[in-house]
């Protein structure tokens, strides 16, 4: 099977900073689940009812049904987020049973973090086989604070663009290296010094 090359992940800012806040907030794991976008953008990350210890952190199948029945939208509710407190970030086993039971048919999107800030990624799907792509680049997406238009004001305002520079065809009939159609060569008669000895290779 031919796998997208550039397939990535992405996350809303303020998703990522929530996540970093639970982390720091938690002695040990905690879970959280997430919405993912058609995009593939994670975002609307929320915690639910749970009991951590410092090594592991359960999905309590009865807390997972109250959180997804209470969500707006219990079809986008696909990604998993976990810490792995001061542990290095790996796919534990229970990580993977966990994995499997929120098999669903479009994808998850699993996420594990730690205290240091690192964090791994990865997407799986089950239909129509069974797929695991891991370590996947994962991309923070800024909030759009609607500044286009004041951006392409000042940009007018301030900003020239030139066309690329064009050497003169000093020699006439001959282009530069770089390319570009030679300039008139009335143009720069008396106005540019003698190149003869410095670019005599053009010859
Ligand atoms: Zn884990």
């Amino acid at each position: 099977m031919k796998v997208k090359q550039n397939l990535r992940i992405r996350i809303d800012a303020d998703a990522m900073e929530r996540i970093w806040h639970w982390t720091d907030l938690a002695a040990g794991e905690f879970s959280c689940l997430g919405t993912v976008t058609d995009d593939v953008i994670v975002g609307d990350v929320r915690l639910f009812d749970q009991i951590c210890t410092a090594a592991s952190t359960e999905l309590d199948q009865e807390a997972l049904a109250k959180f997804l029945v209470t969500h707006q939208q219990p079809e986008r509710v696909r990604a998993w987020i976990h810490s792995h407190g001061r542990l290095g970030v790996f796919w534990s086993q229970q990580d993977e049973v966990c994995i499997d039971g929120l098999a669903n048919d479009t994808c998850l999107i699993s996420l594990v973090v730690n205290k240091k800030r690192e964090w791994k990624a990865r997407v799986d799907i089950w239909q129509p086989f069974r797929l695991t792509l891991d370590d996947l680049p994962l991309e923070i997406r800024l909030p759009d604070q609607n500044l286009r238009e004041e951006c392409e004001k000042a940009f007018n305002a301030h900003v020239v663009e030139m066309q690329p520079l064009l050497l003169p065809d000093w020699r006439g009939g001959k282009q530069s290296p770089l390319g570009q159609p030679p300039p008139r060569r009335e143009s720069y008669r008396g106005g540019w010094p003698d190149f003869d000895d410095d670019m005599a290779d053009w010859r």
